[in-house]
């Protein structure tokens, strides 16, 4: 016997950030705020809620909502992309001046991960890959996780999160096809999106959607942690 546990089949497990992993107590909030005041002088066409929304979603919607008129998408999208350049700046001071928590049972969940050969730890979030770099990286977990599906790699959560399990499968060194592939993520949005991929999601109640609403999603599992019994199963097989 050797030191590590077999899994029933390769996992992929493809982790949200925000609301999920830590909480930034709103830095990420305010800098996207910051950063649109900055360009367009007004913050007020960003009261939604940015939970489970990609970062390039939220910006998107944003710029919209200040019914200034794009020459075409071409331009719309080098607006997001100034306004999210901007964004990362702002944010780096944002998460600096913030206490960045780690919620409850996410280290040992990722220890557990790290221990099994056929389970890949990996990111599906819809932050771009600088903004998870500064968000992980202040609590210092950013690099345990060596792959990823980001807001880069498109603006529609199902599309990122295939990118990454398909990413996760190849860390493996196995066909995606041969992989359970597990969404771990805080709102609804996550666990539709693990749904149109054929993932199986855990969804956990650290955000700011409950359990009971959680569970009305249908997710393959709910916790309200994911210190909670049963997490080990739910993340590896049982
Ligand atoms: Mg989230």
């Amino acid at each position: 016997m050797t030191g590590t546990v077999a899994s029933v089949k390769p996992t992929v497990l493809l982790f949200d950030i925000d609301g999920t992993l830590v909480t930034t107590c709103g830095a990420g909030r305010r800098a996207v705020e910051r950063a649109f005041e900055q360009r367009h002088g007004t913050k007020e066409v960003l009261s939604f809620s940015f939970g489970g929304m990609t970062d390039k979603a939220i910006v998107r919607n944003g710029l919209l909502g200040l019914q200034r008129p794009f020459a075409g998408e071409t331009e719309l999208q080098e607006e997001i992309e100034a306004t999210l350049g901007s964004y990362f700046g702002v944010l780096a001071e944002e998460v600096a001046r913030t206490r960045i928590r780690i919620h409850e049972g996410m280290e040992r969940a990722m220890d557990m991960a790290e221990a099994r050969e056929d389970v890949a730890l990996g990111l599906g979030t819809g932050n771009m890959r600088k903004g998870a770099e500064i968000k992980l990286g202040a609590v210092g977990i950013y690099h345990r996780f060596t792959f990823g599906g980001f807001g880069d790699d498109s603006i529609d959560r199902p599309t990122l999160l295939m990118i990454g399990a398909r990413r996760g499968a190849g860390a493996l060194g196995v066909p995606i096809e041969d992989c359970r592939v597990v969404v771990i993520g805080d709102t609804p949005k996550d666990v539709a999106a693990a749904k149109v991929i054929g993932a199986d999601s855990i969804a956990v109640a650290t955000g700011t959607h409950d359990l009971a609403e959680l569970r009305g999603c249908e997710p393959t599992a709910a916790f309200a942690t994911l210190a909670d019994q049963g997490a080990e199963t739910a993340l590896f097989g049982g």
